[in-house]
């Protein structure tokens, strides 16, 4: 095949994706765009080293500089693509470029979710890494309030700690991580924070988060409560980034709707990773996900797609965190409501806790034991069932469970 395919987003699913182009074979031009101006890098480092000051933006790259030109990729940073005409097979870039294509992949990612009002200096949101010099310069100064106990929230209390600096969460939910673990684990997660000295005020709905003077912030909380610090992190989340897709015309519902080969409703315009809603025939429904490897892995399987690759995996949604050196991985759909049974011990941080609906496993956490959860994702995608008690038994090795022919992704 030759021709021109251009790349919106130079995350890790875009570049995935036009490395994944070349190493499958194809000899056209591909032109990377990437709206930030530093090479694409490991986002997840950003709120851990990358804020911890342990690592330098340059030793998180996905692939050392040269990379890109060695492998005739046409890579362009600090440029966005600000318009598509899906009709003629065009775009438009903010350097006044206007490019051809006979295939387009938008992997524009996502945004960090703001407050509805317009947030002032001191209040600070954390995506990439022009945003961390703000924030490790707040934690610096301390106390830092941050609100949301999401991942990033989370990772972000846990670094600032690392730095010796005070951290207070505030949570609209019930628990830390309520998205992605049950409640139990949940609790342990609060449990951890506290013993190391980060409170998490869960259930906490507010009203605003203002500068009051030059020094500090407040939030209030429509009960009335109010918490001050020198400066807030707001980590409530991600949106989408659909704003191009949208404009062009192209069905968009919390996410760029795509069916399982990634296509979307333009012809030729394909999307992955989190800007992506994927239509999966395991769940019967598009699904969006946020984690570092799903949308590393989708980003590959995009560009098969665009090479007429039929994709056949089963998505299991999977990813990890670290915080204060203890790193958690989750995989699948845990519920708050499905029972879940605890290999090992959550005391000793060395745990698998399955999350099991009508026995049938639909969810993992893991704390120490990675080679469970990878079992586990095979598991789910093969939607293994066991009594309870088999599930309990830590003389059956869920490795040996798998099936050797599994069809999820590894
Ligand atoms: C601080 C932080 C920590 C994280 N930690 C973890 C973790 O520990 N584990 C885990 O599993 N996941 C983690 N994640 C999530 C993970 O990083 C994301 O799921 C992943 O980076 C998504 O990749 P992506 O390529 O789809 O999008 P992104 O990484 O968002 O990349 C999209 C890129 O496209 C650019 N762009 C947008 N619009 C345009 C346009 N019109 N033209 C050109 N460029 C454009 C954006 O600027 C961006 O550079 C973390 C995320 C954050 C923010």
């Amino acid at each position: 095949m030759t021709g021109q395919i251009v790349i919106a987003g130079a995350g890790v699913a875009g570049a995935t994706a036009a490395r994944t182009l070349r190493t499958a074979g194809y000899t056209g031009r591909i032109v990377l765009v990437g709206a930030e101006d530093c090479a694409p890098y490991r986002r997840p480092m950003v709120s851990k080293d990358l804020l911890a000051g342990t690592r330098t933006a340059d030793r998180s790259f996905l692939e050392p500089e040269k990379h890109w030109a060695e492998n005739d990729i046409d890579l362009r940073l600090a440029t966005t693509v600000t318009d598509i005409d899906t009709e003629r097979g065009r775009v438009w870039l903010s350097d006044g470029a206007v490019l051809g294509y006979d295939s387009l992949l938008l992997a524009t990612g996502a945004r960090a979710r703001r407050l509805e009002q317009h947030p002032p200096v001191r209040v600070r949101t954390l995506r990439g890494v022009a945003d961390i010099a703000a924030l490790r310069e707040a934690i610096e100064t301390g106390p830092l309030l941050i609100v949301g106990a999401g991942l990033v929230g989370l990772e972000v209390a846990a670094t600032a700690r690392g730095l010796g600096a005070e951290a207070r969460v505030l949570n609209a939910a019930a628990g830390p991580l309520d998205r992605v673990v049950p409640q139990a684990i949940s609790a342990w997660v609060q449990d951890l924070h506290a013993e190391h000295g980060v409170r998490i005020d869960n259930e906490v709905r507010l009203a605003a988060v203002e500068q009051i003077d030059a020094h500090g912030v407040l939030a209030t909380a429509t009960d009335g409560r109010t918490w001050t610090a020198s400066s807030a992190l707001v980590a409530i989340g991600a949106e989408p980034d659909t704003a191009l897709a949208r404009t062009a015309g192209i069905a968009v519902d919390d996410g760029i709707l795509v069916d399982e080969q990634y296509r979307t409703s333009a012809p030729g315009v394909f999307a992955a990773g989190d800007a992506a809603r994927r239509f999966t025939a395991h769940r019967g429904r598009h699904e969006r996900g946020e984690h570092w490897n799903s949308a590393l892995t989708q980003g590959a399987e995009a560009a098969k797609s665009i090479l007429g690759q039929p994709v056949t995996d089963i998505e299991i949604p999977w990813g990890w965190s670290t915080q204060y050196g203890v790193n958690l991985q989750f995989a699948g759909w845990p519920q708050p409501h499905e029972e879940l049974i605890i290999r090992g011990s959550l005391e000793s941080r060395n745990f698998t806790a399955l999350a099991l609906s009508d026995s049938t496993l639909v969810g993992a956490i893991a704390v120490g034991r990675p080679k469970d959860l990878r079992a586990a994702r095979e598991l789910i995608a093969t939607r293994t069932a066991l009594p309870s008690t088999e599930w309990a038994d830590e003389s059956l090795d869920l490795a040996e469970l798998v099936q050797p022919h599994s069809h999820a992704r590894r």
